[in-house]
């Protein structure tokens, strides 16, 4: 019956996450936002128009300030010699199609064709072709990101509705102070004779920009081209293998009906590294360190740690030992700050021990965990299984280390007795017996009822280190 639970919550899991992850995974292809310290970076769209796109890049020389311009074919077609100068004056060149209409309207063969005519165009210009698209109104169909990187896909990070001239020069104004900030992609255009813009509004674009520059200028921002800006980003997801990607979408993804569906508590909210729930004990007893028996039907408290911090953490880790470190310390800030929580908390002061289970045997014993070995059985196995994935992708080895030593690399329970926490946290329980004794049905009825999820053992959820 468990099995079949189990593998009921896998399918069911997978199949409603399938949608939003495939967003999720396809979606570190489309850049939006980067993390430059004093660099944002302006986007101009629509453009070239001859009336406002040589004022723009007077400005844009003023300020000493580069830009990206998403250009539409038909109007690069028109005025090349615009195009040559944003070229020349050390701007990016990105494609807005040929024509200015949604995707959604066209066929994916049409977008095909409408970038690359739109490319060629530019080539015939400047000598060099362009590998960034933004699709008009930043309207994204799957087949725009399945298609294999012929082109990257930039949006933004904030627009401004700077294309309706009733907005103000003022009001645009203080909209983009409001947003200057590193790491921003402002959307702005350069001309006002796409359908649904207002003829004159670059006008007050312009005035809004000078001013946003001179405000830069003063805290020391710069504006820079987007391709620069992606250099910059050093996501490190991006240089995983589309494998290795997939894992984390779909870990990442279990990770958050994990928490909602088993009502996992997060112990600072402030640093999310560390998530318990109590539940009851189902394995054979165990002698825990101080001589108590942890025995069937036993209150635990169960450690998650956070698979979206640990993936942080492991990928940005030179080594295992640097890794091993940082995971100490988290944890060693997080022990005394469940200790404070259980301290207040009758219900979960009942709980005999801390419970979970660990890939790496070494590190729980610093605390005071005591670590046994799993019962064999589907769920030792499964365990083993999700662990083994879940540390390729996230250790600084990734598989290497798994080939190695996978004799060490098998999963444990680790278990230390609350009161020993408390001793150790400087905590005591919470002692007004008479509280205890009168809530005590009421607790039981609650956990009765969440008998119906706790039920089902999952495997791997419970990583511990
Ligand atoms: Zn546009």
């Amino acid at each position: 019956m468990q099995t079949l639970l189990l593998w009921l919550f896998y399918i069911s899991s997978f199949y409603a996450f399938i949608p939003g992850m495939i967003s999720r995974i396809f979606g570190y292809r489309v850049f939006r936002k980067g993390t430059g310290r004093n660099e944002f970076a302006l986007t101009f769209d629509d453009g070239p128009d001859p009336r406002f796109t040589p004022l723009l890049l007077d400005l844009l020389k003023k300020y000493d300030a580069k830009a990206t311009f998403f250009v539409v074919g038909s109007n690069a077609e028109r005025y090349p010699e615009l195009i040559r100068r944003i070229h020349e004056e050390g701007h990016l060149i990105g494609i807005h199609n040929y024509v200015h209409k949604t995707n959604w309207l066209m066929r994916p063969a049409t977008v095909r064709r409408q970038i690359q005519h739109t490319n060629d165009i530019i080539y015939n210009i400047i000598g060099e072709r362009s590998t960034y698209y933004r699709p008009p109104w930043g309207i994204v169909n799957l087949f725009d990101i399945s298609k294999r990187r012929q082109v990257e896909i930039v949006l933004w990070s904030v627009m401004f509705g700077d294309w309706r001239e009733k907005l103000g020069a003022q009001r645009l104004t203080e909209k983009m102070l409001a947003r200057l900030n590193p790491g921003e992609v402002m959307l702005l255009h350069d001309s006002g004779t796409t359908l649904g813009a207002d003829p004159d509004a670059p006008e007050n674009m312009l005035v809004a920009l000078e001013l946003t520059l001179q405000e830069a200028q003063r805290r020391g921002l710069r504006s820079i081209r987007v391709d620069d800006m992606i250099k910059m980003e050093k996501s490190p997801i991006r240089h995983l293998s589309f494998g290795k990607r997939v894992i984390v979408g779909l870990w990442l993804a279990w990770e958050q009906v994990f928490q909602v569906m088993f009502q996992l508590k997060t112990i600072n909210p402030a640093d999310p590294f560390m998530h318990f729930r109590m539940r009851k004990y189902k394995g054979e007893p165990v002698e825990l360190g101080d001589g108590t028996l942890l025995s069937k039907g036993d209150k635990v408290i169960e450690l998650h740690i956070d698979n979206r911090q640990l993936f942080e953490l492991g990928i940005h880790s030179r080594s295992s030992a640097q890794l091993a470190i940082r995971m100490i310390r988290r944890m060693e800030k997080g022990l005394p700050m469940l200790a404070e929580v259980i301290a207040k908390d009758v219900n979960l002061a009942q709980a005999k021990a801390l419970y979970g289970v660990s890939m790496i045997n070494r590190g729980p014993e610093k605390f005071g965990f005591s670590v046994h070995d799993l019962p064999d059985g589907i769920f030792a196995r499964s365990t083993k299984f999700y662990l083994k994935i879940l540390l390729s992708v996230i250790h600084p080895d990734g598989g290497a280390r798994l080939k190695e030593r996978s004799e060490v690399l098998v999963p444990k329970l680790i278990l230390m007795p609350v009161s020993e926490l408390l001793k150790k946290m400087n905590q005591q329980l919470p002692h007004d017996e008479r509280s205890v004794r009168k809530r005590k049905p009421q607790q039981e009825e609650a956990l009765s009822l969440n008998d119906s999820h706790t039920e089902v053992e999952l495997p791997g959820a419970t990583v511990t280190n």
